[in-house]
């Protein structure tokens, strides 16, 4: 388990917070965008939110059997990114928080494992470096037969 703890400092401030709440909302995210958009380019074929999968994933390879989260850093605790900063103010409702979140991301890849899933989860961050990205999503994708 990580420890919430070790994040000490908050550095982001309270602008950079809303931006980011308000990009966790809506299934229309810039980074979600921006992830279909590449797998668009790369010739893959997906859906959206597929319903009766564990935790909707945001993005669906159905011929891949594989199930995409585009997470934000800070909200998913992206372990060992700048961007995952546990706030100085409330420090128990965030480490509840944020720790749930991450135990319920847990939770959902072992469920879609379990139904035979491959997940990805793609980090907010990881966005910067699209062809670092790219080549990560093409090793990860073709290392898996099509159905
Ligand atoms: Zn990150």
């Amino acid at each position: 388990m990580i420890c919430f703890y070790q994040y000490a400092v908050d550095r982001l401030t309270p602008q950079r917070r809303s931006w980011n709440m308000s990009r966790i909302r809506g299934s229309d995210t810039g980074p979600e965008k921006s992830v279909r958009s590449l797998l668009q380019r790369m010739g893959f074929r997906f859906t959206l939110r597929r319903r009766g999968l564990p935790g909707r994933p945001d993005i669906v390879l159905p011929k891949w059997r594989t199930a995409v989260f585009v997470h934000g850093c800070f909200w998913h605790q992206h372990a060992g990114c700048r961007n995952a900063v546990m706030p100085k103010t409330r420090p128990d409702f965030w480490a509840k928080k944020l720790q749930g979140n991450v135990m319920r991301d847990e939770a959902t890849t072992r469920a879609l494992k379990d139904l035979g899933w491959r997940v990805i989860t793609i980090w907010e961050c990881e966005l910067k470096q699209v062809d670092q990205l790219q080549r990560r999503l093409k090793r990860v994708l073709r290392g898996r037969a099509k159905r």
